[in-house]
């Protein structure tokens, strides 16, 4: 596993480098340093041209707001965040066998929200703030690659610089130069979709209401923002579509939206800067090797329905920090096998899990095959009759398998 790549001798040996300035790596490089390892955060910064600011918004659930705050972090978002009081799905296809409209509140499992909405470039930027004043060190350049030998990982980065530490954690997103480094191969799905990402306003409140409008070759997800009169939207369908609605103007978008919701949140304007999105799936082979742990859309990308993938990627973030911190309390190599089994043992279950399940809900919520539209209908009238169902049904999509990471419990919990 040795490297060409020859360190420079000036530059301290690092418990851990953190390739990858997106919300998983920023998250994963603050947990990190909270247990105490010395921590090197690299990546490019975000990008302060509000033209080409992220149209997204991220749901984060509950635990992942924990672990937020345990991190210092969401305090200041906190007013900047929409709760999430329930989830309506509605099946809005022409279908013969339509499944009937359900809505899963969080107060039936006595929570007050199953989780707050937020802007992906407000949360990015609040993390790159605090990473900048608790991280050892933030280094804006891009790694061009990973070399490992039995001691240390070296990373030589597009500066032609170089940085060394006893472990790497791949936060570098689904095109993972580190994972490749690391010889860890990828399965991909295809689904021949594209998501719009983009918000607008409404004369409806929306009540924290987040509405799915299911129908032949996509969905329609309104999610609240803060001004109840507002609300963000992810429109998946096929790419000729999504294609043409980029192409819009306002008007003509907003024209497309209201027929799509038809008066669901009322009169709808302002519609805000749209950025598609090619929806893929992709699953790591192994989640660690050779020094490298990977975190984020770096090991899993699912598509972008119920709400998880980020979620997935903080869990990741989360449960390193726990691996990390027994290594480090026992003075053992934060980059050795046993942390990166303690990785693959500790998450493998979970990115499988959603990766399966939500693969599984978005080709379901596709296809026009009478018999799965069938399952699905049935699947939902009982989920509408049965509320224990409903219950369990809402736990499965909060948390994770195994029991969650030691930042993601909350103090009362
Ligand atoms: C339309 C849409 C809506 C979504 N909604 C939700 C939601 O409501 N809830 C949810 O949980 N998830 C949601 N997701 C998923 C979520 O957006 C992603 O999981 C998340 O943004 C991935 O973050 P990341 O940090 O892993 O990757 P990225 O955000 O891709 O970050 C990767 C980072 O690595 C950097 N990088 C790349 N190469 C290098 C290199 N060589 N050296 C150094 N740095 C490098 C990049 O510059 C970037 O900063 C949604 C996704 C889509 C498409």
């Amino acid at each position: 596993m040795s490297g060409d790549i020859h360190s420079v001798a000036a530059e301290p040996m690092r418990d851990v480098a953190v390739v990858g300035l997106g919300p998983s790596g920023l998250v994963a490089a603050l947990a990190l340093a909270h247990i105490g390892a010395d921590v090197v955060a690299v990546g490019p910064p975000p990008s302060t041209n509000t033209s080409a600011r992220e149209t997204r918004t991220a749901a984060l659930l509950t635990s992942s707001v924990d672990l937020l705050k345990a991190l210092d972090v969401w305090q200041a978002l906190a007013p900047r965040a929409a709760p999430l009081e329930a989830i309506r799905i509605i099946d809005a296809s022409q279908s013969l066998i339509r499944a009937p409209e359900i809505e899963f509140r969080a107060d039936e499992l006595g929570l007050p929200a199953f989780g707050y909405n937020i802007a992906n470039s407000l949360l990015v930027e609040a993390l790159y703030a605090r990473a900048e004043a608790v991280l050892p060190a933030v280094v804006a350049a891009g790694v061009g690659q990973v070399a490992v030998d039995e001691n240390k990982a070296t990373l030589r980065l597009q500066d032609g610089t170089t940085l060394r530490a006893r472990l790497v954690v791949a936060a570098d997103g689904r095109n993972s130069i580190c994972r490749q480094c690391a010889g860890i191969g990828v399965t991909e799905r295809r689904y021949d979709q594209t998501a719009l990402a983009t918000s607008f306003t409404h004369t409806r409140p929306h009540a924290n209401v987040s509405t799915e409008l299911h129908s032949e070759g996509g969905s329609v997800t309104t999610v609240p923002l803060p001004d109840p009169q507002a609300s963000s939207l992810i429109w998946v369908g096929p790419p000729a579509e999504i294609a043409r609605l980029m192409q819009l103007d306002e008007e003509g978008f907003v024209a497309a939206l209201a027929k799509r919701l038809d008066g669901l949140l009322g009169t709808i304007a302002n519609a805000g800067a749209r950025a598609e999105f090619k929806v893929a799936g992709l699953a790591a082979d192994r989640l660690a090797a050779r020094r490298t742990v990977l975190v984020g859309e770096a090991g899993h990308i699912l598509p972008p329905i119920g709400a998880q993938g980020l979620n997935l990627g903080l869990r990741d973030a989360a449960s390193l920090a726990d691996c990390v911190a027994e290594a480090l309390g026992a003075s053992r190599d934060p980059g050795g096998e046993d942390v990166l089994d303690a990785y693959r043992r500790a998450r493998t279950l979970d990115v499988m899990t959603r990766t399966l399940g939500v693969d599984l809900l978005s080709r379901s919520l596709l296809t026009s095959l009478p018999p799965v539209q069938a399952a699905r209908s049935l699947a939902l009238h009982g989920l509408k009759a049965l509320p224990p169902l409903r219950r369990a049904v809402m736990r499965v999509g909060l948390a994770p398998p195994t029991e969650l990471p030691s930042l993601m419990r909350s103090p009362a919990g």
